[in-house]
């Protein structure tokens, strides 16, 4: 339970359940605990949210699906059949999301009983992709945008669009947590340590997941204030690691 241990003793007004999935997605449950509205993050597969739910005694009004994948949306048909649920996901997926209820876009918002979360537009795995911030809570769903130490494949999008995406999530608040789409954070470490060997910070933040992953434990979430620090993807105009994948002064070539 991320209330008891990886948020730690945090306020959370928003109560954030952790939901194993596939091989290694992650699916998010979120309530709101003065209303009890509760909406789930991309359902990869109904069957594990399902059970989390049960366990939780919670009932879903409304499922966000942050981009098209079906690692991310192929759980929504039997939750809403299940539990009457609404849809919501970006605007311009309407033709390879099927059957959502709401659509957005930047600067909208997504309400979860009293708790509104900003949308941003972030493409670049995706063409149509959204992240999704609730202040309230302090916690970001960036799908397979912007990963612990990483980011997604960029799938669809050009590097300008992918870069300018994750600008717009690092100027959150330091204590903004991610929660991302996947558990990718110990490939990611390693592919950061090689285009970024000297960056301590990343060092020690690569070895504190080691210690978890041996564990069984998940990285997820992060802190975006850690994350700004060691993940290179965030750090691609910084000029000591554009410095040292060649490209000194030019963020997007570096990126
Ligand atoms: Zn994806
Ligand atoms: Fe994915």
């Amino acid at each position: 339970h991320l209330s008891d241990s990886a948020v730690g003793d945090m306020p959370m007004p928003l109560e954030i359940e952790l939901v194993p999935a596939l091989s290694d997605n992650y699916v998010y449950l979120i309530r709101e605990p003065v209303s009890g509205a509760v909406a789930v993050v991309d359902p990869a597969e109904a069957a594990p949210v399902d059970i989390a739910l049960l366990a939780k005694g919670w009932e879903p009004s409304l499922i966000i699906n942050t981009h098209h994948h079906g690692d991310h949306i192929d759980g929504n048909a039997e939750l809403i059949a299940k539990y009457g649920c609404k849809l919501v996901g970006p605007t311009s997926e309407k033709a390879r999301i099927p059957g959502m209820d709401q659509t957005v876009r930047e600067g909208d918002e997504i309400t979860i009983g009293n708790e509104r979360g900003m949308v941003f537009e972030t493409p670049g795995h995706t063409k149509g992709h959204i992240s999704v911030h609730f202040p309230g809570g302090n916690a970001l769903f960036a799908g397979d945008t912007l990963f612990v130490l990483g980011c997604g494949r960029m799938f669809e999008g050009t590097p300008e669009e992918f870069w300018t995406s994750l600008e717009k999530l690092r100027a959150l608040p330091d204590d903004t947590m991610i929660f991302c789409g996947h558990e990718y954070t110990q490939s990611n470490a390693k592919f950061a340590l090689s285009v970024d060997p000297n960056n301590a910070e990343l060092k020690a933040q690569a070895a504190e997941i080691e210690r978890k992953r041996a564990q069984g434990l998940p990285t997820v979430p992060a802190r975006l204030g850690d994350d700004r620090k060691a993940n290179p993807f965030l750090r691609a105009d910084d000029p000591s690691l554009a410095a040292s994948v060649g490209q000194p002064d030019n963020a997007i070539a570096a990126f």
